[in-house]
């Protein structure tokens, strides 16, 4: 017998329907590239987006036509956040970090009808475009004084092109399994693979990425992401904080400690999400020129491992760091950790200790470690295998791509992560599978010495990578970044991580350069760390 309810589809416009009509004189404060601030109301955005998705319609896309955009976070990329899959096509957010190589790879595989360009990215788009043959026209995300002058000269100007149309009047309405959005992964681990996630996926994640205990967003408080629109819809946070009422300040392009100050300062922001190496950035700058991060009271810090050292710079701040674990393709909120009142009495360290692994699962994602035959693995919180996920906010296939590797027969979603459960269902990432150190048969976790290296106070950022060995087969070797005018000795090194870990897990070496390459999304770039330093003998 079925139930009697109301088959209401869950559909992204509807996000933005509510902030309107509940919230809207709430604020969405945007950072244009010239710095300046604009300023304007979520009932003012929803009318912007409705005219949005007619021209759309305007320009001969077709429901299923995948729109490209190459943006940073500001007010008109929000309004394609719900305009393209509200007229039914798929927004593809397009990372611009990405060598040109990718990003045209990246277009052609999806085969985008149209680029939403902020003026910046117009030079690289204009270099791309004889590439890209399934792209039908360019728009310029700006007003007509921000066109580029002589490059993309058939270019459209947004501005331009919503200012004639009406608002549509109802969104209109289908299955909510229909594709939304599009977002490829950074290729750390090999070529970007398509993600493409659906209306259905996006609104139930948001939902649950507001939950007390996650993101936990309020309609008092005010949300920065500081994570990019084009790396997994900004981790959702877009969607998220109008679905309450939320606040948004969209920072552009200005990333750097001082950038960021001056708009959590200014704007009032209260909690905000990015990776760890932004969040270093904002601390040193705090520390250089004696300020405080407050009103940011929470900063979700995910999509690489959270140092220690982290979260105790923030606690001096007042502010807590909460970690989050995701992927590309796990939309992305996979797990959170944030301690409840059982863990008040715990000790200090007890504490830390849970708040470094990546946490908990939020209703909606399952998780399990599995043995190299995939057999499930205990939650002991020792037992490390390769974690898998399922639940309706993960993938299911790549876009465009006929290959099942990373799918185990019973429908669950290889992660290419080797972690740990612990028995209340902490999990804990120990590495990824192509980084991990294999030495005499045994495992060691590059993770774990990268966070211990960071307490010395000289070292900046820390890498471990394999090398090779005669006897071993790999050894792990210290690659270390350290503070201006700091050093650091052999003998230091090992006082400082011996207290934690077996000794043979100690590098006998380590190296010691001006900056660790990152990639695209601020991971750090392994794969070139390995060839660069990654021989036994390094001279
Ligand atoms: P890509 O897989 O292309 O590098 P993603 O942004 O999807 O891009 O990266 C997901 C990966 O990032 C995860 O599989 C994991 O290895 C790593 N990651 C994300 N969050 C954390 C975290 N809190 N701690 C450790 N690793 C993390």
């Amino acid at each position: 017998m079925l139930g009697l309810m109301m088959d209401a589809p869950l559909l992204i416009p509807s996000i933005l329907d509510y902030a309107s009509r509940y919230h809207p004189n709430t604020e969405i404060v945007s950072r244009n590239e010239d710095h300046s601030l604009h300023r304007y109301t979520y009932a003012e955005a929803a009318v912007r987006t409705r005219k949005l998705a007619n021209a759309l319609k305007t320009l001969g896309l077709k429901p299923g036509d995948r729109v490209a955009t190459l943006a940073w976070n500001n007010y008109r990329h929000f309004e394609l956040y719900f305009g393209v899959p509200g007229a039914g096509m798929v927004c593809h957010t397009v990372n611009p970090r990405l060598f040109r190589e990718q990003i045209e790879f990246i277009i052609n595989d999806a085969q985008d009808q149209y680029i939403f360009t902020d003026p910046c990215f117009a030079p690289l788009v204009e270099a791309m475009i004889i590439n890209l043959p399934s792209v039908k026209g360019v728009v310029v995300m700006g007003s007509r004084e921000q066109m580029p002058g002589n490059i993309l000269h058939r270019a459209l100007c947004y501005e331009d092109l919503i200012a004639p149309e009406s608002p549509v009047h109802a969104w209109e309405q289908f299955d909510e399994k229909t594709a939304s959005g599009l977002c490829y992964t950074s290729g750390t681990t090999g070529h970007p693979k398509g993600v493409l996630y659906s209306h259905r996926s996006t609104v139930l994640h948001a939902l649950a990425i507001n939950q007390p205990g996650m993101f936990g967003f309020g309609p008092n408080e005010t949300v920065l992401p500081v994570v990019p629109m084009f790396h997994v819809n900004a981790w959702c946070v877009p969607y998220a904080a109008p679905l309450v009422g939320a606040r948004l300040v969209l920072p552009g392009p200005r990333l750097d400690g001082a950038g960021l100050l001056e708009v959590i300062r200014g704007e009032g922001v209260t909690v905000s999400a990015g990776v760890p190496t932004i969040w270093m950035n904002l601390l040193n700058f705090c520390d250089e020129h004696q300020q405080s991060v407050a009103p940011m009271r929470r900063v979700v810090v995910g999509g690489a491992a959270c140092p220690q050292a982290l979260i105790e710079r923030f606690a001096a701040h007042k502010a807590l760091a909460i970690q989050g674990w995701g992927m590309t393709e796990t939309s992305p909120l996979g797990s959170v950790s944030v301690l409840d009142a059982r863990h008040e009495t715990l000790s200090e360290e007890a504490r830390m200790g849970l708040m470094l692994k990546q946490g908990r699962s939020p209703y909606g994602i399952e998780m399990r470690i599995t043995d190299a035959e995939g057999r499930a693995l205990p939650w002991d919180g020792k037992a490390r295998g390769e974690l898998e996920v399922r639940g309706p906010w993960v993938i299911s296939a790549y876009y465009n791509l006929d290959d099942d590797s990373q799918f185990t027969k019973d429908g669950w979603f290889r992660t290419g992560d080797i972690s740990t459960i612990d028995p209340d269902g902490f999990m804990s990432i120990v590495d990824r599978v192509k980084d991990v150190i294999k030495t005499g048969g045994e495992w060691i976790s590059s993770i774990e010495l990268e966070n211990l290296a960071l307490q010395h106070p000289s070292v900046r950022e820390a890498a471990v990578i394999a090398r090779a060995d005669a006897k071993w087969s790999e050894r792990p070797r210290y690659i270390l970044a350290l503070h201006p005018g700091k050093t650091i000795t052999g003998a230091e090194l090992r006082a400082t991580i011996e207290p934690f870990v077996a000794r043979w897990w100690i590098p006998e070496d380590f190296i010691v350069v001006d900056e660790i390459p990152h990639s695209a999304t601020g991971k750090i770039l392994k794969t070139e760390l390995r060839e660069k330093f990654g021989a036994e003998q390094h001279p």
